[in-house]
């Protein structure tokens, strides 16, 4: 369970206790705020804060006295725009802050993004949970024999069931000698002096739980997204990515369809593959030897054009 019945009614008190303010408030995002979307069998995410909304991006790309709005076709279009070409700066004014509990090993991929504030739950001051990511028999795969960086085919029987049996074991067997180093009492009841926490905790693997607080600007949180809410990425980031983009949708929805269109949606072509494209649509027969393109990039060039 990702959150305790205390947890829980601190968020339910933290959503009961309104104030008016002058602030831009985004109505989806309202919905949204403290409350935990559960992800993967321990984690979730949680908006803490945001700042703007689709029109604070106007405002700015308009530098704006007032609202900066006008129709809402009219920003929606100016927004498009701004994504279209690149025109970045706009889009750093809205900004979000997320409480996230995830496994240190997608921790490490996911701190991999420099453009962020972070904040996380010290494992030197104190003890972490019993808690580990143990994933659902259908995401338990075999090496992808094509992409040395995935996976392939589930798993399945005797195997299956082996990994998944080795995975338990070996994250209880971890956490009680975790538990048994830090413990003031010993083995045999005698009093130790237990070892220190930010030691113990080198003896945990790396699908234990750690949570942290991380804000970034919208900017920096659609490069994100873009990558790892693509399916290159493996999946236990991705399901993360998935639950923030359903989060930033509703916060910022023109924003967000634009993302959707021009970067989740749509693809980078080099020049050469441009050419090649031209080529077919003068009615030429182009193939990989003629393009100009290695196999692998063919290989990704008939993958965006189907
Ligand atoms: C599918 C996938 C596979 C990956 N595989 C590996 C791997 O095998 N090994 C590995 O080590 N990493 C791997 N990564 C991580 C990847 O190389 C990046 O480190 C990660 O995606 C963060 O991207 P970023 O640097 O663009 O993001 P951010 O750190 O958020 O930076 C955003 C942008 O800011 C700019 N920027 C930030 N800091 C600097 C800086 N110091 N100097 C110059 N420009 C800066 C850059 O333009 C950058 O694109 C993988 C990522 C993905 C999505």
């Amino acid at each position: 369970m990702p959150l305790s019945p205390e947890q829980q009614a601190e968020i339910e008190e933290q959503r009961s206790q309104a104030a008016p303010t002058l602030r831009a408030v985004s109505p989806g995002m309202e919905q949204h705020l403290y409350k935990a979307q559960p992800v993967l069998d321990h984690g979730f995410v949680r908006v803490i804060d945001y700042m703007g909304d689709d029109a604070a991006i106007c405002q700015a790309a308009r530098v704006s006295y007032g609202k900066g709005t006008k129709s809402v076709q009219n920003d929606e279009g100016l927004i498009r725009y701004l994504m279209r070409h690149w025109h970045s700066t706009p889009f750093e004014m809205c900004e979000i802050k997320l409480h996230v509990k995830l496994p240190v090993f997608v921790a490490r991929q996911w701190i991999r993004h420099r453009t962020a504030n972070v904040n996380e739950y010290s494992a030197r001051y104190s003890i972490l949970d019993r808690e580990f990511y143990i994933p659902a028999p259908e995401h338990i795969n075999a090496q992808s024999v094509v992409n040395n960086q995935g996976r392939g085919g589930v798993l399945e029987g005797a195997e299956a069931a082996r990994v998944l049996e080795i995975l338990k074991s070996d994250s209880n067997r971890a956490y009680d000698n975790y538990e048994s180093m830090i413990s003031e009492d010993g083995p045999d009841g005698e009093k130790q002096d237990g070892l220190a926490r930010e030691l113990a905790r080198m003896n945990l693997p790396a699908n234990v739980y750690t949570q942290w607080y991380w804000k970034v600007d919208l900017h920096n949180l659609f490069h994100f997204l873009r990558l790892r809410a693509d399916s290159h990425a493996q999946y236990e980031i991705r399901v993360y990515a998935d639950a923030i983009c359903a989060m930033v949708a509703d916060w910022v929805p023109a924003a967000y369809g634009a993302f959707e269109d021009y970067r989740l949606g749509g693809a980078t072509m080099s020049g050469k593959a441009l050419e090649c494209v031209r080529r077919m649509l003068k009615g030429d027969e182009v193939t990989q030897e003629t393009s100009g393109m290695s196999k692998g990039e063919w290989r990704e060039f008939m993958g965006v054009i189907g």
